[in-house]
């Protein structure tokens, strides 16, 4: 059996995108309006020479006012419950939002490894929200461009020790 990771965090952090990265094919929908991608997405990542199951979850639309829908955490659990380690989403540009925290509680609640990623770290950008992550207690950030392709280095460093 594969190592399996679950990608997981809030829609609109960039989750399909560092997916499609690891796994090299477009099996995620990606797209500008927050939760398009609609179902649980499988594939194999590599990262070096690094391989592994990797899960992306769907972000689903956010519930009124923002809130998380049933369906948005039953994804989440699942995923959770299918993966070895997870890799905690969020968007270093936005900063940290009622609904990273609220993830951020699964996440810890999986007693499972959890590497913390800040996306959308590009350029300068994302400072300020990588050092607001340290207090969701899940460890140092590791900066990303799930994008651009930067910080891929540090993510196998991450990475390197839990597989
Ligand atoms: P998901 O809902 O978490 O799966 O997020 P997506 O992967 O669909 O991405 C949401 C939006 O963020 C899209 O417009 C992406 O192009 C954008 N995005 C993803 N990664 C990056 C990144 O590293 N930098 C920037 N600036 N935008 C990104
Ligand atoms: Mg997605």
């Amino acid at each position: 059996m594969s190592f399996t990771l679950a990608i997981i965090g809030r829609p609109n952090v960039g989750k399909s995108t560092l997916f499609n990265r690891l796994v090299g094919q477009k099996l995620a929908l990606v797209d500008d309006a927050p939760g398009v991608t609609r179902d649980r997405r499988e594939g194999e990542g590599r990262l070096g020479d690094l391989s592994f199951t990797l899960i992306d979850t769907a972000g689903l639309d956010e519930g009124p006012k923002g809130s998380l829908t049933a369906r948005m955490q039953e994804q989440t659990e699942t995923a959770i419950e299918l993966a070895d380690a997870l890799l905690f989403v969020i968007d270093a540009r936005a900063g940290l939002t009622p609904n990273d925290r609220a993830f951020a509680d699964f996440a810890r609640r999986a007693n499972k490894p959890v590497v913390l990623v800040a996306n959308k770290s590009e350029g300068k950008h994302g400072e300020i929200g990588a050092m607001e992550s340290y207090a969701l207690g899940l460890g140092d950030p590791v900066q990303i461009s799930a994008e651009h392709g930067e910080g891929m280095g540090e993510l196998y460093d991450a990475l390197r020790p839990l597989l």
